[in-house]
């Protein structure tokens, strides 16, 4: 479903250049669940943003459904994107002075959608992510979980086959954090959608059924859990995270 070939990503600052990510290969199924982890600044953002077209690389590919989407024009590219993959940012990146509603509708209104469809979606997707009640309110007038799940709403509303969540639960407590990686779970059980979340906190990770370490640029392991060892793996993780 997803297919990554020999990614490279360069930053320049001054006159120095310095390379985030060096050489990434990588094959995520259609619906699989897979948790990247690594030190902070190992360039866990950076792939996820490659991968959903939100930067470009130095060389290498990404491919979605078997397009290639750095070969995209800009403009196409953006279409692709908006119609193929969702976002979920650790500060939400909700419009502060749009409602529930609006921030939902916001995707599909840019897209041009019928207002009976943008209107029909937004409610179920209201009730997908259990915010019925919240619909006038302002994100100020939520808690940080339900700010992260109007965002889930929101990554839905084009229908995208997968979501690419940056640290969703990283500005969460245990509890709220806990509901929002429910939510992505059942995302992925019942819709069969493909998440790619990035995480530093194991208990996060435990959710996925793929774990990606990145170190330096470079994947370092890739682990699928098999039926029954999953605590070991994460008890492996953790060895690493602290080394
Ligand atoms: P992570 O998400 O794993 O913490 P990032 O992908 O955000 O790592 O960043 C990886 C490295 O690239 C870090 O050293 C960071 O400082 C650097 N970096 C990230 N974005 C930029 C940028 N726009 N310009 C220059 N350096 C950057
Ligand atoms: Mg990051």
């Amino acid at each position: 479903m997803i297919t990554v070939k020999n990614l490279t990503k360069w930053y320049q600052t001054g006159e120095t250049s310095f390379q985030v990510l060096k050489g990434i290969d990588l094959e995520i199924a259609q619906g699989e669940f897979v948790a990247v982890m690594g030190p902070s600044g190992s360039g866990k953002s950076t792939l996820l943003n490659l991968l959903g077209g939100l930067d470009t690389p130095d060389s290498g590919e990404v491919s979605i459904g078997g397009k290639s989407i750095h070969d995209l024009q800009e403009r196409e590219r953006t279409l692709f994107r908006r119609k193929n993959v969702g976002f979920v940012f650790q500060n939400y990146q909700l419009l502060p002075a749009m409602t529930v509603e609006e921030n939902i509708a916001f995707p599909m209104e840019a897209e041009g959608l019928p207002k009976s469809v943008v209107k029909a979606t937004v409610s179920s997707l209201v009730k997908a992510v259990h915010l019925q009640g919240k619909e006038g309110n302002f994100p100020s007038q939520l808690s940080g979980g339900q700010q992260q799940r109007v965002s889930i709403a929101r990554a839905l509303a084009m229908k995208p086959s997968v979501i690419l969540a940056d640290e969703p639960t990283g500005n969460l407590d245990r509890k709220t954090g806990t509901e929002v990686l429910d939510l992505l779970l059942s995302l992925q059980q019942q819709d069969r959608l493909t998440i790619i979340m990035v995480t530093h906190d194991v208990f996060s990770a435990s959710y996925a059924d793929r774990i990606i370490f990145l170190r330096d640029g470079v994947i370092e392991m890739d682990i699928k859990h098999k039926e029954g060892d999953k605590h070991d793996v994460l008890a492996g993780i953790l060895a690493l995270l602290n080394t």
